[in-house]
């Protein structure tokens, strides 16, 4: 069967229509693009390219969802269906990772995760939703004064296709839960599951106009959704050349946005760290969805003393690494599209003067077809090479000898990042200092997290962008506090 063929059997709502209203509706543009399956480049399906006149249907129907269901509807209600809709994701899980691998490239044991994931997120922010609450606040005598925590109004997404089942938990299922309406803008290489969400929330008894979703491309829809002087709040996750527009366009609006951007994580391994226990957790979060991860940790930083020992069981890791099609769950399948494999090679051959510790051979008439770049990993990396300041977004690694606690800490704080950092220590003290002094959104004391639980806040700080998503501080991001003081005198 190819690839076309198994997504037939896997899909089970129109991926030719935008979601809105509560209806799947032909797109007004009229035009369409293509999906391809990045383990073969084969096309998969069609979907719509919205334009201009969507993504204003799309507006004006999560507007009237907040002026009619949506908006009475209690915090117990808004729980009750996230929960629905959570369950429904849950006895999909199989079917929505095979999905995600046709579409994304991405190994099935990652999909699943990603499946998983969501309906997590669903579960977390459904028992969350009636736990957030404003406060009292002491005043002069004869008042009383309080604080309303009030949905945004219609906050718009726009997400990248490297994780869309996680994103659309973070960032949609947290913005819901605080009852805001949402339009969704999802990549143009990958947006299937996105629509799946749109049809499960369908099923589920969603109002009609809560959830609207117009695929297309970023210079149509997503600067059209961008600019649309009917959205409250943005939601974008994606580059920071992107996100820097997405900025820009808001501050016409006056909108405030949450931007998760890129970022060039650090693992730091001290001499007194658990080394075996850390190699899995360097490799993983380095070379998980072939490197293409906002958290990915893209360096790992060594104390000279174990310096040898770790590299040489790294390159004996990296060697017995398979690659293959994603649907057949290898531990790298390819990268999302031609376009993206062209870059991490022209990146390789700015490492050509470094000292490349393990390359695999990918001599085979299958590895042609797709988008497949061997997991590098590059030793003795100086700090200021290319390879070790900017985000490459595919599987490579280099590893960077330190001496001490202060050098460890200037290596780590010189890029122009800050999204993620780890720490393998035993040593208490240190683990407080370093954690302290790191710049980074989330630090990671022997464990790390790749992005974390659904439960921890996450964001980044410099290029890695601002604003928190996951855990109640998302539910913050996702709302604004009205204060009311009362003169009862
Ligand atoms: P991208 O910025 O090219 O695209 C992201 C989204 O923005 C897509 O939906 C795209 O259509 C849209 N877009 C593109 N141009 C636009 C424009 N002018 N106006 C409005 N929308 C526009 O990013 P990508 O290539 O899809 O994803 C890779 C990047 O995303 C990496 O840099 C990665 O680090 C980052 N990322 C960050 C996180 C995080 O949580 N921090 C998570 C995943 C990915």
């Amino acid at each position: 069967m190819n690839s076309q063929e198994l997504l037939k059997e896997l899909i089970w709502f129109d991926t030719t229509k935008c979601f809105i209203d509560g209806a799947w509706e032909k797109p007004v543009s009229k035009k369409y693009f293509e999906l391809f399956d990045p383990s073969n480049n084969s096309p998969i399906c069609k979907i719509p390219r919205s334009n201009k006149s969507d993504v204003n249907l799309a507006v004006q129907s999560a507007q009237n969802s907040l002026s009619s269901n949506w908006g009475s509807f209690s915090s117990l209600e808004r729980g009750r269906i996230l929960n629905k809709i959570g369950l429904l994701v849950q006895d999909k899980i199989d079917r929505l990772a095979k999905i995600e691998s046709l579409d994304v490239g991405k190994p099935l044991t990652q999909s699943k995760a990603d499946a998983s994931a969501l309906a997590r997120y669903l579960e977390f922010y459904s028992g969350a939703v009636d736990k957030i609450h404003g406060e009292t606040i002491p005043y002069q005598n004869g008042y009383t004064v309080y604080t309303l925590r009030e949905p945004h109004g219609v906050t718009g997404h726009i997400i990248p296709w490297n994780y869309p089942m996680q994103i659309i938990g973070r960032s949609v299922v947290g913005a819901l839960a605080m009852g805001n309406a949402v339009v969704l803008k999802p990549s143009e290489d990958a947006c299937i599951t996105a629509l799946a969400f749109g049809e499960i929330c369908r099923e589920a008894g969603l109002p009609n106009g809560v959830i609207n979703i117009v695929p297309g491309y970023g210079n149509e829809a997503g600067e059209y959704l961008s600019n649309h002087p009917g959205i409250n709040h943005i939601s974008f996750t994606g580059s920071v050349e992107v996100g820097s527009k997405i900025q820009q366009n808001a501050s016409k609006n006056i909108v405030p946005v949450t931007l998760e951007l890129g970022g060039k994580s650090p693992q730091i391994l001290f001499e007194d760290a658990d080394i075996k226990k850390a190699i899995p957790f360097l490799l993983k979060a380095g070379l998980q969805n072939a490197g293409q991860t906002c958290s990915a940790s893209s360096r790992i930083l060594v104390q000279d003393s174990i310096y040898s020992k770790v590299e040489n069981l790294l390159v004996k890791e990296y060697k017995n690494l398979s690659i293959g099609p994603a649907i057949q769950d290898y531990d790298l399948g390819p990268l999302i599209s031609k376009k993206q494999a062209e870059r991490v090679k022209k990146y390789l051959s700015l490492g050509e003067d470094l000292n490349q510790l393990v390359t695999l051979s990918l001599e085979n008439n299958e590895f042609e077809k797709g988008n497949f770049v061997s997991p590098s990993l590059f030793g003795n990396v100086q700090p200021d090479h290319v390879l070790a300041q900017e985000e490459i977004f595919g599987p490579v690694q280099v590893l960077i000898p330190f001496k001490d606690e202060e050098e460890a800490i200037r290596i780590a704080n010189g890029t122009k990042f800050g999204l993620v950092a780890g720490i393998w220590t035993k040593d208490g003290s240190r683990q407080m200092r370093m954690a302290k002094q790191l710049k980074a959104g989330q630090v990671f004391v022997n464990n790390y997290g790749a992005g974390g639980g659904v439960e921890l806040p996450f964001g980044g700080v410099g290029h890695s962008g601002f604003g928190r998503e996951k855990g109640f501080e998302a539910l913050k991001g996702f709302s604004v506090i009205k204060t009311v003081a009362v003169n009862h005198g």
